[in-house]
């Protein structure tokens, strides 16, 4: 009989407690439906980005590029993280710290532009 360490015992999916409030995948993750999803995910929000070249599109169209932003915790993780991305790239992902961080950086920049006394 080989020992098991206990960080290599899979946590039961769905957790117990049930999905994270934020989880917009909760009527997907039951005990019978998609085993194999473990993750949950967070809506998404989505900024227009007006100053980036568009994206051409199959028909020979354009649209807006845009950041998108949403939470995701896999199995593993102990607690959500953030996703920020550009379009359809793959992006970072952050802490809420970091997350945090990041705002509070772009809210500095912003406060930057205000006049000095
Ligand atoms: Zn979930």
């Amino acid at each position: 009989m080989t020992a098991i360490a206990p960080e290599q015992i899979p946590s039961p999916w769905p957790p117990p407690e049930g999905c994270p409030a934020w989880c917009e995948s909760q009527l997907m993750h039951q005990p019978e439906r998609h085993p194999e999803d473990r993750v949950h995910f967070g809506p998404e929000h989505q900024v227009q980005l007006s100053l980036e070249p568009g994206v051409e599109q199959c028909d020979g169209g354009y649209r807006i590029e845009y950041l998108t932003v949403y939470l995701r915790q896999s199995q593993d993780q102990d607690g959500p993280r953030i996703n920020l991305s550009q379009g359809e790239l793959a992006g970072v992902t952050l802490t809420l710290r970091e997350a945090g961080d990041v705002a509070q950086a772009l809210y500095a920049a912003i406060c930057d532009t205000a006049e000095k006394p």
